[in-house]
Formats: structure tokens, C-alpha cells, sequence
């Protein structure tokens, strides 16, 4: 999460500039977590607890949401047209941000957070962390698309060759496909090449955490502390 020294934390929620602020560190007046703050340039972050004279200044606490989202809502926090996933939520959130998106056709497993840095992890290219997708289509599947999606396909608009990927054939007509990346509408643009459209795309997976099946389309909740530890 964002990090930030002390002084300026401090200097920018109430005024105080930073020879005061020394002042009221020597009094023990300012508390971080729980402890009397010692510096001035002490680093504290957006989940830092942070108490000025008893007077609570910042309190935030790390969310991390699993949806499954529908079909038809996007991935956005803001739109001019559609519902969004934010909206879906209980009680929104108003500095929730989405940890790698769907298409707003696509449906499944959506994760959502406060925390920059986590997310920024989780869908960094070169985590490479596995994404898992159910995609139905219009047409017939075959053995030669598993060797093209393993082999990669250059896309020439990017300019780039997509990472090895591995195609599942599940039955005739739904493939479970898993990618490291996420390029723009990557598993329809590899489906295109045989132009066979995609009907249905549901995301099962990301790293090792997995859609609980519990949920309905629109419906989420808060990841566990295991499904937190082991995601990747
Ligand atoms: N690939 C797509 O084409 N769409 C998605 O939503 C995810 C992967």
C-alpha cells in the first residue's frame, strides 16, 4: 500500500507542520498502532492506525472481496451505461478497485480490494499467476487448438505472442483454458483465429483460489485468511 512519512501524513489531514510535529512526537502525543510514534519520517501507509491527542486520523483496514460476477455488469467502478460490480455490492465501498477484470459478458470469479499494492501484485505480467476460464462455443473444438494455444499466437495490433497457454477440451463444445496474461480480450482473440465465437466465458480461477460455487451471479464475500495466504 501507498507508503508515506509521518510528517507529511500528518501535515496533510491537519495542518500541523513538521517542527510541531516533532514537538508532539517528544510528548508521546501521537500513537501508531498502538505504540507512541518515535520519528519523523517514521513510514506509515494507508492501513496504518494513526491517533493525534486521542483523535483518530486514520483507521482503514485491508478488503478483499471474491465475486462472481454476472454477465452484463462490468468491471469498473464508474459507467455511464451499465451497472457496475461495485454497485452489486452490500454495502459499497467507495475506495474498492477491481484486481483484474472481466469483460462485461464474461462472468465468474472477481476479485476486489482497497489494497494497491496487492492487487498490483496479483495482476502483474510477470507474476504470471494462472487464471482459470470455462469457455462455451459456437462451434466444434478440436485437437489442433490445444497445440496453437500452447504454442502461442502473434497478435500483430500489440505486436506480441501470446505466453503458452493450455486449451482442456471438456466436451465438444466447452473448453477449460488457462492463461499467465491477460491481454485485451485474449481468449476471444484466440478463438477468433479459428472463428469459432465464443458464447459463454466464466473465469473459475486465479492463482489458487477458486470461485466458491456458493455464490451466485452478483453475489460476494470476504476472502478468508487461508484463501488470502495461499493465493499465490
Ligand atoms: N479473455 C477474454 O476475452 N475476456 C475476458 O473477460 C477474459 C479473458
Amino acid at each position: 500500500s501507498k507508503k508515506n512519512r509521518l510528517d507529511r501524513f500528518i501535515a496533510v489531514k491537519t495542518g500541523i507542520n513538521r517542527r510541531d510535529v516533532r514537538l508532539l512526537i517528544a510528548q508521546k502525543r501521537i500513537m501508531i498502532d498502538g505504540q507512541p510514534a518515535t520519528q519523523i519520517n517514521q513510514v506509515v501507509d494507508q492501513f496504518s492506525h494513526i491517533l493525534c491527542d486521542g483523535q483518530l486520523l486514520q483507521n482503514n483496514r485491508p478488503i478483499y472481496l471474491m465475486m462472481n460476477k454476472p454477465v452484463g455488469v462490468v468491471s469498473a467502478t464508474k459507467d455511464d451505461q451499465h451497472k457496475t460490480v461495485i454497485d452489486l455490492l452490500d454495502s459499497p465501498q467507495k475506495d474498492l478497485h477491481i484486481a483484474g477484470r472481466l469483460d462485461l459478458n464474461s462472468s465468474g470469479l472477481l476479485l476486489l480490494t482497497n489494497h494497491g499494492a496487492w492487487s498490483r501484485r496479483l495482476t502483474a505480467p510477470e507474476h504470471k499467476v494462472n487464471k482459470v476460464y470455462h469457455v462455451t462455443l459456437a462451434k466444434p473444438l478440436t485437437a489442433a487448438y490445444i497445440d496453437a494455444f500452447a504454442e502461442g499466437m502473434f497478435f500483430p495490433y500489440e505486436g506480441i505472442t501470446t505466453l503458452p497457454a493450455t486449451l482442456k477440451i471438456l466436451s465438444e463444445y466447452v473448453a477449460e483454458v488457462t492463461l499467465r496474461e491477460g491481454r485485451y480480450h485474449q481468449i476471444k482473440r484466440m478463438f477468433g483465429r479459428f472463428r469459432n465465437p465464443v458464447l459463454k466465458l466464466h473465469r473459475v480461477s486465479v492463482g489458487a483460489l477458486t470461485l466458491d460455487n456458493r455464490l451466485n451471479a452478483g453475489e460476494s464475500r470476504i476472502l478468508t485468511n487461508e484463501e488470502l495466504q495461499h493465493l499465490h
